[in-house]
């Protein structure tokens, strides 16, 4: 049955792209969206703020505190920039740039940063040419012998092994070592999470492929992979790309010139212009239920008014449709994941023009200590102006803009800048602008089993009472990355015809 009219609840990029997508498929429908925050956007927090520089000038700088750059391989995002007309604002880092290619470790306990090779194809480089310069770092030996060893450790997965943590995955194919440095490091990154407790095959399912596809040796599946994914095709409806897909040629990653945020003021706008859609902001949703004699959904809010809807979209976080839930119907596993906390500090240096205060690069990551994850205060540092420095053009040579994302709310800024030094190997002067801001459980840790547990929700929101008019999508659903919630967004109730 075609919807009538459709609640979607939450306002981050996940609802907001369920909203833009679905006026689209039902221009019939009446579209109402809640978002308790009063902001649209969720954990995306772009915003411009004041400094003055040492001659007196006064000027903005862009700081991110959720997402700050993207990666061009989700179709779904740079359909929307196209859609949007965000491209004339598109700053992109080209895979070729310093910024790209530099990515590095600070191991716990050590001063000073340590260059890593980037994919897994860079990995094999770095085997093959003795005289790469990450061979002679520490990390070279560790790469080299578990990189070059792992095509020949024999198929050491169990047949009956559904899933299991990123640590155990990489300890089994590549050793310990190499999971503790190089695993925590890259969950670190992007979950701020403990890499033995997140499922390998909800967070990179690539790799888990991989090993199958190279018949237990992971390198080899990748090889093989690279030859086959040029020509799969992404999803059944085609992406409305423009020039888009072009511009992307040689991208690793890119923003825009007022961040990341430009993304959701622009969905916002245009959502704003749609007839059949109400963008409600500062309204949470407080309760949730099926009525089995109207058949439709009933939505109670802080503004009182209850919502009535034959189709519905949940994108707030899952514990949150958790408690919107009455207790005759439940829904399995919404609570079986915990969400992490990351506190962001964006700082602002002043330096001379052609300077900078550390390696040109993307930023560093800081792996799980020997003695455990909790010895983890910073999880690593971006290099903001690296990579962006055109958002602070024509004077971001001026500047260093870096972001540290730490596992708790910052104690002492002076401490942090402290040991920021001695992990950068670099004395950082006092700093123009410190911004804080403590994202609190802003990042969902698929945890072991992930996928199943998904599957048995998807079935019960098939069967009675929903009858597969309830979606339930978002970062702790379907992946956290930007590109995923704007894809769960645009496949949103793509049974309901
Ligand atoms: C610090 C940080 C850095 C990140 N960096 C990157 C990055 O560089 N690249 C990348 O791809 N991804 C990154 N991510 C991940 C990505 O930003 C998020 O996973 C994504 O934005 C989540 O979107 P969402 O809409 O699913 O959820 P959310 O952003 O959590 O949005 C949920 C919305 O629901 C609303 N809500 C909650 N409860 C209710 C209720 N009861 N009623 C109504 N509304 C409700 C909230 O107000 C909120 O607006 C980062 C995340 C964080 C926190």
């Amino acid at each position: 049955m075609a919807p009538s009219s459709i609640a979607i609840l939450g306002g981050g990029l996940t609802g907001l792209s369920a909203a833009f997508h679905l006026s689209r498929r039902f221009p019939a429908a009446q579209i109402t969206l809640l978002n308790k925050d009063t902001r649209f956007g969720g954990w995306v927090h772009s915003s411009r703020d004041k400094i003055t520089l040492e001659d007196g000038r006064e000027t903005s700088v862009l700081l991110e505190a959720g997402p700050r750059t993207l990666r061009p391989n989700s179709k779904s995002v740079l359909e929307l920039i196209n859609l949007l007309d965000l491209s004339s604002s598109l700053l992109t880092v080209p895979k070729s740039s310093p910024a790209a290619r530099n990515r590095f470790l600070c191991l716990p306990g050590t001063q000073g940063l340590l260059r890593i090779p980037s994919s897994p194809l860079s990995l094999l480089t770095s085997v093959l040419s003795p005289k790469s310069s990450s061979l002679h770092s520490p990390l070279g030996h560790i790469l080299l012998s578990a990189v070059a060893r792992e095509p020949f450790r024999k198929w050491t997965r169990l047949s009956w092994l559904e899933d299991e943590s990123v640590d155990d995955f990489l300890t089994r194919r590549f050793g310990s070592e190499f999971a503790r440095i190089f695993g925590s490091a890259l969950v670190h990154g992007i979950y701020a999470a403990d890499s033995r407790e997140l499922s390998v095959r909800a967070a990179f399912p690539s790799l888990w492929d991989a090993e199958e596809r190279g018949r237990g040796s992971v390198m080899t599946g990748f090889l093989r992979s690279s030859r086959a994914s040029a020509t799969a095709e992404v999803d059944d409806v085609p992406y409305l790309l423009g020039d888009v897909e072009e511009q992307m040629r040689g991208v690793s990653v890119y923003s825009f010139s007022q961040g990341i945020g430009a993304l959701v003021n622009a969905l916002v706008r245009e959502l704003r212009t749609h007839k059949n859609v109400r963008l409600l902001g500062g309204v949470s949703a407080n309760g949730l239920r099926m009525n089995r004699r109207t058949a439709q959904f009933e939505i109670t809010s802080s503004s009182r008014e209850t919502l009535r809807a034959t189709h519905a979209v949940s994108a707030v976080p899952l514990p949150s449709l958790n408690a919107l839930l009455t207790p005759n119907t439940p829904l399995p596993h919404l609570t079986a994941n915990p969400y992490s906390s990351v506190t962001v500090v964006n700082l602002v240096f002043a330096v001379s023009p052609g300077h900078t205060l550390h390696p040109e690069g993307f930023g560093y990551l800081v792996p799980r200590a020997v003695s455990g994850h909790a010895e983890n205060t910073i999880l690593g540092c971006v290099f903001d102006s690296s990579s962006m420095s055109a958002q602070e053009a024509p004077w971001g040579a001026e500047i260093v803009k870096m972001t540290a994302m730490l596992r708790e709310p910052v104690v002492s800024v002076p401490r942090l800048i402290e040991t920021l030094s001695q992990q950068l190997g670099i004395r950082l002067p006092d700093p123009l602008l410190v911004k804080v801001q403590d994202n609190v459980h802003c990042i969902p840790l698929l945890r072991v089993g992930h996928l199943q547990r998904m599957r048995d929700l998807d079935c019960v929101l098939r069967g009675e009472p929903w009858g597969g008019r309830l979606e339930v999508i978002g970062a702790g659903v379907g992946g956290v990355s930007v590109g995923d919630c704007v894809e769960a967004g645009r496949r949103a109730g793509r049974s309901w015809t």
